[in-house]
């Protein structure tokens, strides 16, 4: 459910037409609505509240914007970050830094003793290598890391293959079948304070059964290690489930998600942890674009928009849909293919999609832009950074300013020996 919808023809975010903010800002831009946010984020914890002892992470990189964490962080929320830029976002946000959990392959030196000294609430570690780099720098900092050590549970997701996670081919976390002896290794360092296992199989999960076999799988570990007399506290159960992209498409609701996780793991006794992402802010926002002009096609029209690949980068990464929808539609359907200016043929958005008849000049929108969708902005071709805006109710703010192609020229040199 979300807060875009049709009020006398014209598509609103909650009480604001959204012409009124493509007049002011200009377009492509993303538009977030706040109530959809909140709603999101009450729904999954609330779902949760079956489990006795749940933490909710949001998945920083799913959307960073420093508006939308801090309406998370107003609603009890931690942050699941993955580079030392998204943890100064979820501090600059106001999120408490004992909820902030550390994942990713690749922290650095710098990160994590930057992430020592805010004092973060939980590390996840994905290597042996990684647990003593950072048990040496907390040695020397004086200070302990609780970690949790994240497994890789050879689980296929069963979504898109540059979203999974959970493979044995995949580069994240340690082999299952060695998980015990690097968490017990671990448990001898001094420096870390080994809690708990962490795992995250992948994105855009349609159904509930791979994260089930996963969660089922990795429980067993966790049984294994405490029959070995080490402590295992804390179970950290990543995100991934997914949202409908495409109307009337039916995936598993935050309950019905929250009702396995209670039946799986129903004897655990610890604290469990979740990195949701695409829930929380998928439906949060749409991309709005302008028609630059349809153009004559072999087959079908080309409706050529002010929006590209550099804008909304996942349908040419991962061939992901989009609804795309007129914000004033004339009633009338046309079958087209809708691109981008951007000179490459991935800059397509859909091909020969029944869609709203738009013209020149027109507004749409792509919906269920909130999530993995300004994060991946870029500025391909000396195109501006895509701005970002929020609705409240009947008010909207500017969260995140177009940067023109100017300010990024300025920010480059030409160097002495060129002149
Ligand atoms: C990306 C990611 C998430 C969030 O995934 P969603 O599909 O957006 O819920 C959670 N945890 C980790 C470790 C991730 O890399």
């Amino acid at each position: 459910m979300d807060h875009f919808h049709y009020q006398d023809g014209v598509l609103h975010a909650e009480a604001v037409p959204l012409p009124r903010i493509a007049d002011a800002v200009g377009t492509p831009v993303y538009v977030y609505s706040r109530a959809t946010l909140t709603r999101h984020a009450r729904v999954f914890r609330d779902a949760l509240s079956i489990v006795p002892s749940a933490r909710i992470a949001f998945a920083v990189k799913s959307n960073p914007n420093l508006a939308v964490l801090k309406v998370l962080a107003a609603e009890g929320y931690g942050a699941d970050v993955v580079s030392g830029g998204e943890l100064e976002r979820a501090l600059a946000a106001g999120m408490a830094p004992d909820g902030v959990v550390f994942s990713g392959v690749g922290k650095t030196d710098a990160e994590m003793t930057r992430a020592l000294e805010a004092g973060i609430g939980q590390f996840n570690l994905e290597s042996l290598e990684e647990g003593l780099e950072l048990a040496e720098i907390a040695r020397g900092l004086g200070r302990t890391a609780a970690c949790a050590l994240r497994v890789n549970p050879d689980v296929d997701a069963g979504t898109h293959g540059k979203i999974s996670t959970g493979k044995a081919e995949n580069k994240f976390g340690v082999p299952f079948d060695r998980a015990a002896a690097i968490y017990a290794r671990l448990c001898a360092e001094p420096g870390l304070a080994m809690r708990g296992l962490a795992l995250h199989i992948g994105s855009q999960l349609s159904r509930l059964d791979p994260l089930e076999a996963a969660f089922t799988k990795v429980g067993g570990l966790m049984r294994e290690i405490r029959k070995s007399g080490y402590a295992v506290t804390h179970m950290d159960l990543g995100g991934g489930v997914g949202v409908p992209y495409k109307a009337g498409e039916v995936f598993p609701q935050p309950a019905d998600y929250a009702a396995m996780v209670a039946r799986v793991t129903a004897d655990w006794g610890v604290t469990l942890m979740f990195e949701p992402g695409r829930v929380i802010t998928g439906n949060t926002g749409v991309l709005v674009t302008r028609v630059i002009r349809v153009k004559e096609g072999a087959v079908h029209p080309w409706v050529v928009i002010d929006a590209a690949m550099n804008d909304l980068a996942r349908p040419a990464l991962y061939d992901a849909w989009h609804d795309f929808a007129a914000v004033a539609p004339n009633g009338q359907r046309i079958t087209a293919n809708i691109v981008g200016p951007i000179c490459e043929s991935s800059d397509t958005f859909a091909m020969a999609r029944d869609i709203d008849d738009v013209t020149r000049g027109d507004l749409a929108v792509f919906r269920t832009a909130g999530a993995y969708g300004a994060t991946m902005a870029n500025t391909y071709n000396s195109r501006a950074m895509v701005p970002e805006v929020m609705v409240d109710g009947d008010r909207w703010a500017v969260v995140a300013d177009r940067i023109a192609p100017a300010t990024i020229l300025a920010a480059e040199r030409v160097p002495d020996f060129l002149v």
